[in-house]
């Protein structure tokens, strides 16, 4: 009889030749375990998205009481489900007020792609700004937005009218014009390994999308939801975004994403057409109740006041002549070593000594580290200890 593995191989599709194909059967808080009971510290959150752990009890329940209520009832927009309406509730009240109206989608790519469509009906525009590096997803929309040129060259013709700037650099701000609906830009930019810009750097931003009627858009799929110590990264700088779109992080384990915007912003998909933009199970009701589970957790176990002190211990403890820099924010971290090929095999390693890492799309000479939020600054220790045991042995 074939094995899970050769069936795996078989029958899946594949995203690479060399998958890590790791066979996990049970994930509590920071651990996973295999099938053959070997326990792994997870440094990854399955990327980015266990923020509260991994089968959160709060999560679970709140999982379970919905399945035993309903599962789908109705396309997204039509029925008021009381998971979704609790959930945009709870959404809204972490943010400003002018960003008061949640839209419900399945994933990241899906709520990058109905925050574009967005812009460009709102503001009648249609070339659309983004940043060199970034990674937005995988759907067409998506694809054209990201800035990385061997993600895209054969998917070709993309998004006409999409423009990419450095991220960061004030000078490259006067590309947006009256002509850009949209410039859409992580907070923190995940795949490019970590990077962050100066606060004076988003109050330009800001300003020149002011200037010019441009919706700023902040892509805070793998940066929000806790994930830098605030709950949305934007917190951490003296700016209102347009749209905010999240994703992975904030279902708990559920697939779920959104883009969150005024009402009167968001009223454009209502007419001409009506329906606009919909889709069938956007804001999924069990995902939805695992997503307002996830904001209870982070808010009442006070997931946020220890982010910078677990940050600091990283960066205490991460110390070897091997390891270049180490870019953070919040526990977002990117470890950056002198090449692949050094890192390669020190994550190869960490996994064999049972802490899962890995690289970034676009800076594969740096290590991952996004534990799930409430890792314990021991498990942070005995983490550490396999890392540098890790970069020892190779
Ligand atoms: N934007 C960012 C910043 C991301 O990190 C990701 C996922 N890696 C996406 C968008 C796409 O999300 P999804 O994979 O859920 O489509």
């Amino acid at each position: 009889m074939p094995s899970q593995r050769q069936l795996f191989l078989k029958h899946l599709a594949q995203t690479s030749d060399s998958p890590l194909m790791l066979e996990m059967i049970s994930a509590e808080g920071i651990y996973m375990h295999d099938v053959n009971g070997k326990e792994y510290i997870d440094l990854i959150s399955g990327i980015g998205v266990s923020n509260v752990g991994h089968r959160h009890k709060k999560v679970v329940e709140a999982i379970k009481n919905q399945v035993d209520k309903h599962l789908h009832v109705m396309v997204y927009g039509e029925f008021v489900q009381s998971p979704q309406v609790k959930l945009a509730e709870a959404l809204t009240n972490t943010l400003p007020e002018s960003m008061n109206s949640v839209y419900l989608v399945n994933s990241g790519s899906e709520a990058i792609e109905g925050a574009i469509k967005l812009a460009k009906r709102y503001t009648g525009g249609s070339e659309i700004i983004s940043c060199n590096n970034s990674y937005h997803g995988s759907s067409h929309g998506a694809l054209s937005l990201t800035g990385s040129e061997s993600f895209k060259r054969n998917y070709r013709p993309l998004l006409p009218g999409i423009q990419h700037i450095d991220f960061g650099d004030i000078n490259h701000l006067n590309s947006i014009t009256e002509k850009t609906a949209a410039f859409v830009i992580e907070t923190v930019q995940g795949e490019a390994g970590v990077r962050y810009a100066s606060s004076e750097y988003w109050k330009a931003v800001r300003k020149r999308c002011n200037e010019t009627g441009t919706l700023l858009i902040l892509d805070e799929i793998q940066c929000g939801f806790g994930r830098t110590g605030k709950f949305w990264a934007f917190n951490h700088y003296e700016i209102i975004p347009d749209v905010v779109v999240s994703a992975k992080g904030m279902g708990g384990g559920m697939p779920i994403g959104c883009f969150i915007s005024n009402k009167e912003i968001m009223h454009v998909f209502t007419e001409n057409p009506v329906l606009g933009h919909i889709s069938t199970f956007g804001g999924h009701p069990v995902s939805a109740a695992a997503a307002l589970a996830t904001i209870g957790v982070i808010h009442d176990e006070n997931l946020l006041n220890d982010i910078t002190e677990k940050e600091e211990l990283f960066h205490n403890l991460l110390n070897h002549n091997k390891i270049k820099e180490i870019r953070s924010k919040g526990l977002m971290m990117a470890v950056e070593f002198e090449s692949y090929d050094v890192l390669k095999p020190i994550i190869d390693k960490a996994i064999d000594l049972g802490v899962v890492t890995d690289w970034f799309l676009f800076n594969d000479q740096s290590m991952r580290i996004a534990p799930p939020l409430n890792i314990s600054k021991e498990e942070i220790k005995k983490a550490c200890k396999v890392v540098l045991q890790a970069i020892d042995s190779v």
